[in-house]
């Protein structure tokens, strides 16, 4: 396999760099993002993020899913982050307003895998905005937890702001919960 190939052979190249690293587990700077899986997405770069800076949790169509909400909870709960942000794009390939791909894609599988939907949306902040509020939520978040929701221009670069950083309210604080 090619793909296979190329990337050992760039492996044994980057362990004789030297660059590979002893920084602690936990996030410098207490951020999680969710993002998509698109190739198109470098994260690091265009957040100005470091090795070691965050965790990023990268899915079709950064969606808050309830594994994105397992993986939350080490990084929250364990790993001591306290600041989410969902970073959506433009372009993304589970843009569906006319509902093609989700026909397209039940029909090839024959099936929903794992009882889930496939995520699509027909606006892309909104998706953002409705992740977001999933966060804010969230039964299980942490005390501190802050969020926010971005909109990643693919053809610049360029980042918006579709939800501003908002405080969840404490847990504890919530009637019933
Ligand atoms: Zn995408």
């Amino acid at each position: 396999m090619q793909a296979f190939d190329q990337v050992m052979a760039a492996n044994e190249q980057y362990v004789a760099s030297g660059r590979h690293t002893d920084l602690p587990v936990r996030p410098a700077r207490q951020l999680a993002i969710v993002t998509c899986m698109d190739c198109r997405i470098p994260a690091f770069p265009v957040l100005g993020l470091e090795l070691g800076d965050a965790h990023v949790i990268r899915n079709a169509g950064a969606r808050v899913t309830d594994d994105v909400l397992r993986s939350l909870a080490l990084s929250t709960h364990v790993l001591g982050t306290r600041n989410a942000l969902v970073v959506g794009h433009t372009r993304c390939g589970l843009f569906d307003p006319e509902g093609t791909i989700t026909a397209t894609l039940t029909d090839l599988m024959g099936h929903l895998p794992f009882n889930q939907s496939w995520g699509t949306f027909t606006d892309p902040e909104e998706s953002i905005r409705v992740d977001c509020d999933r966060l804010l939520r969230w039964p299980d978040r942490p005390s501190g937890f802050e969020v926010a929701g971005l909109l990643l221009e693919i053809e610049t670069g360029a980042l918006t702001t579709v939800v501003p950083p908002r405080q969840a309210t404490p847990v504890t604080d919530v009637p019933g919960s």
